[in-house]
């Protein structure tokens, strides 16, 4: 059997590394310069910043297995910040004793070990997809031919991305993706020289346009005074055609509002157009056997790193039973 798999976020890793564990072929293709999707880090001129997931819990026990893998890899690690809560105006202590972990030494570096020994061809987006005689063929934007075909094709991307590269393939998959809804995020990634040390590392931030502010340095392997503020996803999605300069306008007049010294500030802006969010009630992940198809990510499994790393998974114990 060989697959292809669209997308080298951590659902679609998770998933390739199940199937090749046990010797079927996968090819992935994935449109950044490197794995990981959504759970990476940008380079500034300041040093590397995690602009996406900024931590993952662990609460099912095949993701606490592999959490500790990770760790014992040195990948990852428990982060203990000091955590604040912000509310009218007000500054507390937050009162979460959830443990929560960080790829080492970004967030990106479990997504790249996931990744090792897999095919990947990077920089191809996947923009058709044709069935014929039972096999997929695909077609990608770069003007470069993709020769082989494929017996199943897994879509390890967000709802709206799935969407558009389904639209006429069977009425099971818009039926899946329709109820998906999934919002922007906004994020800032703030070098703030004239910031005096805060007594917080992170900070949830109610009703307001920032919803998290994380000082990156805190984290295990980090150095440096670099902010990443993620805008909420109601005004993230409500703004997502802002461009950078007034959206970093607004971010920033918060941020000062929140008492930040935002002096000399050097920042850098990214807007994530489909960062969370999802199907209201989890399905895990699709698999048509009829037509060779399945769906997997964050989106169809309660959102977050864990989601996605077991909704893969689950994809792939799935392909697997097909194959038998
Ligand atoms: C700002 C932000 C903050 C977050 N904070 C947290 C957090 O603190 N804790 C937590 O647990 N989770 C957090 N998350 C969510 C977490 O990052 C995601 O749940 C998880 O990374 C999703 O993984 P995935 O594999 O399902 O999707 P993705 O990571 O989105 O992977 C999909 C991949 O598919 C690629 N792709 C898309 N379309 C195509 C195409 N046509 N052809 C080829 N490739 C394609 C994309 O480039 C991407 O690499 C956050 C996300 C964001 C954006």
């Amino acid at each position: 059997m060989k697959v292809a798999m669209i997308g080298a976020g951590i659902a679609g890793l998770s998933c390739a590394r199940e199937l090749v564990s046990s010797s079927i072929s996968v090819d992935i293709f994935e449109k950044s310069r490197g794995p990981s999707g959504r759970m990476s880090t940008r380079r500034t001129q300041n040093g590397s910043v995690d602009h996406g997931a900024q931590y993952f819990t662990a609460r099912d026990d095949r993701f606490i297995q592999e959490v500790q893998k990770w760790i014992q890899a040195d990948i990852a690690a428990v982060w203990k910040p000091k955590l604040k809560v912000y509310e009218a105006g007000v500054w507390r202590d937050s009162q979460s004793q959830e443990i929560r972990y960080v790829g080492t030494p970004n967030m990106s570096s479990p997504g790249k070990h996931l990744a090792k020994d897999l095919s990947i061809q990077h920089e191809t987006t996947i923009s058709q997809l044709e069935r014929k005689d039972g096999k997929w063929h695909l077609r990608c934007n770069e003007n470069r031919e993709i020769t082989a075909s494929y017996d199943f094709i897994v879509l390890a991307i967000p709802a709206p991305q799935a969407s558009a590269l389904t639209k006429d393939v069977d009425a099971r998959v818009f039926d899946t993706i329709s109820p998906a809804q999934m919002s922007a995020c906004w994020t800032m990634m703030a070098n703030l020289p004239n910031q005096i040390a805060a007594d917080f590392d992170a900070a949830f931030i109610n009703q307001e346009i920032i919803s998290w502010i994380c000082q990156n340095g805190s984290k295990t392997m980090r150095q440096g005074n670099i902010w990443t503020v993620h805008a909420n996803p109601a005004w993230s999605q409500d703004h997502v055609e802002l461009s950078k300069e007034d959206a970093q306008a607004q971010l920033v007049k918060c941020l000062k509002s929140l008492g930040f010294n935002c002096q000399g500030a050097e920042i850098s802006m990214h807007r994530w157009r489909y960062a969370s969010g999802g199907l209201k009630n989890s399905i895990g992940f699709l698999a048509l056997p009829d037509i060779g198809l399945g769906l997997c990510g964050d989106w169809l499994n309660g959102g977050r790193v864990e989601g996605a790393w077991l909704s893969g998974l689950e994809m792939a114990l799935a392909v697997k039973q097909i194959k038998r």
